[in-house]
């Protein structure tokens, strides 16, 4: 128990997150931890839509990307954010607390609490767009999204997963695959065994942008940070399977 309570105590406060450039990185992430911690709750539609369009623009993950035309004028944010006021996120969210790192041991509810967003973000998306006239259609898989959305929520606990995320973990020598959030969450998961408690997501983030950028530089053909032979795999986006209700 004495472990856990160290590593809760090294993780970073609200304060970090929203005035340390050395915690949150660039100032725009403070503006949207601070937007975070205000207005943590999902009973607003006005509110959520707003969360959603910054953190999506700023973070070019905006759902309205492969989502189609609107049926009505409203914004796709504003139809997520209508569905997540009659879902249980902020109970899963509540689950989880603050200075409670990402570990082993609420992994699960990490992912849990992903993939409801995903699946709302997905049956909002094929409601509101006139290609969910289309049965065959599927909205695309926002797993990026959702990732940065809870990310801004629960800083301590939520990986950020992209593209870049996933090659970073590819160079620093860890097998995947890492397609679903649950296999990047279990990559994250090996990746920092064994590190003393002063990263975070967003710090190994930081770290794993950088490295996967190099692996995905394609100048050369060889990556400069682990020396790997690239293999050039066409990218594709994923169907999400959807629930009915
Ligand atoms: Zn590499």
């Amino acid at each position: 128990m004495a472990v856990k309570t160290d590593a809760i105590a090294l993780t970073p406060t609200w304060e970090a997150y929203t005035g340390y450039a050395e915690t949150a990185g660039p100032f725009e992430n403070q503006v949207l931890y601070a937007m975070c911690r205000d207005n943590p709750a999902h009973g607003d539609p006005y509110v959520t839509a707003g969360k959603i369009t910054a953190i999506g623009r700023i973070y070019a993950a905006a759902p309205e990307r492969g989502a189609g035309s609107g049926r009505e004028p409203g914004s796709l944010s504003q139809a997520i954010a209508v569905r997540l006021a009659n879902s249980p996120l902020d109970d899963r969210l509540n689950a989880i607390a603050f200075a409670e790192r990402f570990s082993k041991a609420n992994i699960g509810q990490i992912v849990e609490a992903h993939r409801l967003l995903v699946q709302e973000v997905a049956l909002a998306t094929r409601g509101w767009s006139i290609s969910g006239d289309d049965g065959a259609w599927s909205p695309r898989n926002q797993a990026s999204f959702a990732s940065k959305y809870l990310h801004f929520h629960r800083p301590n606990a939520f990986p950020i997963m992209d593209s870049y995320a996933k090659a970073g973990l590819a160079c620093a020598g860890l097998k995947g695959p890492f397609g679903t959030y649950e296999q990047f969450c279990a990559g994250i998961a090996r990746h920092v065994e064994g590190q003393d408690l002063s990263w975070t997501p967003r710090s190994i983030d930081t770290h794993l942008v950088i490295r996967g950028r190099a692996h995905l530089d394609r100048t050369g053909s060889l990556c400069r940070q682990c020396g790997v032979e690239f293999v050039r795999r066409p990218r594709k986006a994923k169907a999400v399977v959807l629930n009915s209700g």
